[in-house]
């Protein structure tokens, strides 16, 4: 059934203005230029999309597939590339097992196929890079927060920014050469999961000065235990923002 999707063709390049909700209501084509292998399980997808009209760090977009009998799947994918000029954006897939969406992208996708996609959505989840900024996330729920990382590099913000990301082992572990400094790793099957040990120094008196705006992302059970953990460690419950994939 996968293999049934068609690329279409592209279209032609025009400026990009400020987003407004009547692009983030219409599919638009994109084409993939480049995959690049992240993990043995996961890829980015880099995408072409001339009009494109920009996205915050921390948005999604929904991307459909049709097939030759007009069979349409779509899925919601974080936008894992920093807001930038390129006319270009990337996302970052995980690889799972019988998936409809990421098994085709996965196993049969080329660079030149033709894809759709609609957004940004949601800016619930977005970090306009104006607070600082505590990341905690799981598996492929790091793609969005790499959005946020990439955005405060290339714009040289000085604000806080720390990330905690927990990968099974070293090979489950995405975007593994791109972590600088802010960024704690806990590998789960030889650390144990994420505890209040791990975000200790960064609660209580060792907050910057404001506190923390916090985004959680990645499954239903990483996202409920910690947001545990930071509510025990003394985080507002309205400063956590939760991105779920599951
Ligand atoms: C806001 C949002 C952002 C997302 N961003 C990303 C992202 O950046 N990268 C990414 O890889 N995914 C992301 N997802 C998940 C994505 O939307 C799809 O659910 C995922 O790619 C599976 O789609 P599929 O068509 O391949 O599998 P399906 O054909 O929909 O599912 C096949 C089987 O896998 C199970 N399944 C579905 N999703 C998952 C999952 N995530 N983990 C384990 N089992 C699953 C289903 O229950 C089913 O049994 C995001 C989801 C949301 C809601």
């Amino acid at each position: 059934m996968t293999d049934t999707f068609v690329p279409t063709t592209a279209f032609a390049v025009a400026g990009r203005i400020a987003v407004s909700n009547r692009a983030a209501a219409t599919w638009q084509r994109a084409v993939i230029t480049h995959i690049r292998r992240e993990t043995p399980r996961a890829a980015t997808f880099r995408l072409a999309v001339p009009q494109w009209q920009g996205h915050l760090p921390g948005q999604h977009l929904m991307l459909r597939l049709t097939a030759q009998d007009g069979y349409t799947a779509q899925r919601h994918y974080s936008i894992a590339s920093a807001p930038d000029d390129s006319g270009h954006i990337e996302l970052t897939l995980d690889h799972v097992d019988g998936g409809e969406v990421s098994g085709h992208l996965h196993t049969t996708a080329r660079p030149g196929d033709t894809v759709e996609v609609r957004g940004p959505l949601s800016g619930f989840f977005a970090w306009p890079g104006d607070r600082p900024a505590l990341l905690l996330g799981a598996g492929s729920g790091v793609v969005p927060l790499m959005s946020m990382i990439r955005h405060h590099r290339l714009r040289g913000l000085d604000l806080p920014l720390r990330l905690l990301v927990s990968a099974r082992t070293p090979a489950d572990l995405i975007y593994a050469s791109e972590y600088g400094p802010e960024t704690t790793v806990i590998h789960t099957r030889t650390d144990g999961r994420l505890t209040a040990a791990h975000l200790e120094p960064y609660l209580g008196e060792h907050q910057p000065s404001g506190g923390w705006e916090a985004y959680i992302c990645g499954s239903n059970g990483f996202a409920e235990h910690a947001s545990r953990l930071l509510v025990a460690g003394g985080q507002p419950v309205d400063r956590i923002r939760i991105e779920r994939f599951g």
